[in-house]
């Protein structure tokens, strides 16, 4: 699903970003990616997404070779992908529902399985109520679902979130790690990159630690020391 081998990102100005990382995530896996802040986890998430190329060593991401790839093949690398960003990228002039309709129309869904597919993921993350609100009536935390909601609703394989809980109370950053976990059950590979170590050591999960670019620490268990 995810491999990198001696994986190095020098970007333009010579900061070297990721730094001969190591790394493999399989199918089902559930994955905490953790590390200070400025030690290249934005970068390896942008690897993944082919929004950066590595400089030096291979990256595949569900088959996909990103330094070789052609830009045209990267929508269909994305597809395969459901990524949820810091800063949600929410529609604002759109509903609930339609943010999450929007994501399959661009992939060419038909009617008829948006309308049975939206209400599905809306009632996985809790937000069937809310399906004709605009994101701006919100909660940070519901705003969060509802992006959550968009990345699953292509059923891709591997889901991405880059500190979901970032604006989130800690009772509310549970209950989100309580749902990604579930979403992990029913079949989809999970990447969480975060900086929030007492909510890491809640779940027994593997933990890769990254600091300068390097992976210092990858193990399953929850607890990390960085
Ligand atoms: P994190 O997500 O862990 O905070 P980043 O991957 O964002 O770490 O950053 C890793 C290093 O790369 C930092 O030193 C940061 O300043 C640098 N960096 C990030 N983006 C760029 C960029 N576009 N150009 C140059 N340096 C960058
Ligand atoms: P269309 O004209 O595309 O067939 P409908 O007339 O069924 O769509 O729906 C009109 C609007 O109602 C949609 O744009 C959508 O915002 C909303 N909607 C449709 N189905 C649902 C649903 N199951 N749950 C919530 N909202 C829905």
């Amino acid at each position: 699903m995810i491999r990198m081998n001696d994986v190095t990102m020098v970007y333009d100005n010579g900061t070297r970003a990721v730094n001969k990382a190591n790394l493999r995530i399989d199918e089902g896996e559930f994955v905490f990616l953790v590390g200070a802040s400025g030690s290249g986890k934005t970068t390896m998430i942008k690897l993944l997404t082919a929004e950066v190329r590595p400089t030096e060593g291979r990256v595949l991401v569900n088959n996909y070779n990103i330094g070789e790839m052609k830009k045209r093949q990267i929508p269909y690398l994305r597809r395969t992908l459901g990524v949820v960003f810091q800063d949600f990228r929410l529609i604002n002039s759109k509903t609930v529902y339609e943010n999450v309709a929007f994501a399959m129309r661009t992939i060419g869904a038909k009617g008829k399985a948006i309308k049975e597919r939206v209400p599905y993921v809306l009632d996985l993350v809790g937000l069937s109520e809310k399906a004709h609100e605009k994101p701006l009536n919100l909660s940070g935390g519901e705003q969060q679902r509802v992006a959550i909601a968009r990345a699953l609703v292509n059923n891709p394989r591997l889901i991405i979130a880059d500190e979901p809980t970032g604006n989130l109370d800690p009772a509310r950053s549970l209950e989100l790690m309580t749902l990604f976990e579930k979403i992990n059950e029913l079949g989809t590979t999970v990447l969480i990159v975060t900086h929030e170590k007492g909510l890491v050591d809640e779940f027994e999960k593997r933990v890769v630690v990254i600091d300068k670019g390097e992976v210092i620490s990858d193990q399953t268990g929850g607890y990390y020391q960085l």
